[in-house]
């Protein structure tokens, strides 16, 4: 019953008021405040139970160095006036080629002891998207996402048809070994005993990787190029000991993956189910457009309170249309990054 008249008078009363058409995004003033620069990127590498003292100082430092890496990247294709597309691409691709992350390379294992790929990608002004799911040999997935959007009519390909589509448009295949690693394996062992009520010791001490059973670890990366364009990308192995055949949010355009010039771009990570359920990437930047909420207030509703009353563990990275960036996640950790409309670099795992 309040909801009429309290958005009329939030956002349609100010707006008649300065003779505006349309409402402009309540973080039009945060924008007005801050110097500007025209070009921004965050990318995540998951996120979970991840403690400090979990890792050996010298895991952290690799996971921080990839991370900046992949930023860096990112960041360098925007300074050239490069798309936010190329930049996303460029920052996933790096984090698919390290076994640090459960993307790619570092893939997690299904209940049958295979890796089934997902990953997707989103232009922001064209609202064009590209997915694929459970590809079992294509190296660098999120190219492949692309490829489905710039180079087929479809959104989505899974399977032996995605791997076909792969194929003829060159992209690298690779024999399904090589997304074989043992902190992977060890991982499945331990969710598979757990599941069997069996007892799990965990891995004890400071560990060169954190533990599957205590993290997601999608990578993903949102950006806004220098031609105001916004871009997501989302690659994943998905969730330790998933059925073969199950699909998480990643790939699922709305859900792990969004982005639209009108509002923001969003790529999550964490528990699949609870972010399809709830169209996580989109319900945030709907709550931008329509809502008029700033892109940090957004991001909170849904993540800090929303998927926490459900039990929905995970974040999220968002940049809206103005380079304004958040991270929010509702877990212990979340390895993530970002280089900000002023250029200022930040790479996080713990919360600060
Ligand atoms: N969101 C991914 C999935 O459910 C998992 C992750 O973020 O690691 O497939």
């Amino acid at each position: 019953m309040q909801r009429g008249p309290t958005l009329i008078h939030r956002f349609l009363l100010p707006a008649l008021t300065l003779g505006l058409t349309t409402a402009p995004a309540a973080c039009d003033a945060t924008a007005q405040d801050a110097p500007r620069r025209d070009i921004a990127i965050a990318i995540h590498g998951g996120a979970g139970t991840i403690s400090r003292g979990d890792l050996t100082p010298e895991a952290e430092a690799a996971y921080r160095g990839k991370l900046e890496e992949a930023l860096r990247a990112g960041y360098a294709i925007l300074e050239r006036g490069g798309s936010s597309l190329d930049a996303v691409v460029a920052a996933v691709r790096i984090l698919e080629d390290s076994p640090l992350f459960n993307a790619g390379k570092g893939a997690v294992f299904t209940s049958e002891g295979t890796n089934e790929l997902d990953a997707a990608i989103m232009d922001g002004r064209t609202l064009a998207a590209g997915a694929v799911a459970g590809v079992k040999r294509v190296k660098n997935p999120i190219t492949l996402a692309r490829a489905v959007m710039e180079r087929s009519p479809h959104v989505m390909m899974i399977g032996a048809g995605a791997e076909a589509f792969a194929a003829e448009q060159g992209i690298e295949l690779v024999d399904p070994e090589y997304f074989f690693t043992q902190h992977r394996w060890d991982a499945l062992q331990r969710a598979k005993a757990q599941e069997a009520g069996k007892p799990v010791s965990e891995p004890k001490g400071p560990q060169a990787f954190t533990p599957d059973d205590r993290k997601y670890g999608t990578v993903g990366a949102v950006a806004l190029d220098r031609h105001g364009n916004l871009a997501a990308a989302t690659s994943t192995g998905g969730m330790t000991n998933k059925r073969f055949g199950r699909v998480g949010d990643a790939p699922i355009i709305g859900a792990g993956t969004y982005a639209n010039n009108e509002s923001c771009a969003v790529s999550a990570t964490g528990h699949g189910e609870f972010f399809i359920r709830n169209v996580v990437a989109h319900e945030i930047c709907a709550l931008v457009q329509y809502g008029g909420l700033s892109l940090r207030e957004a991001a909170d509703r849904v993540v800090m309170q929303k998927l926490v009353a459900q039990g929905g563990e995970g974040g999220v990275i968002a940049i809206d249309r103005n380079g304004e960036i958040a991270m929010p996640f509702n877990s212990e950790g979340m390895y993530r990054g970002s280089i900000d409309r002023d250029g200022r670099i930040f790479v996080g795992i713990y919360r600060e």
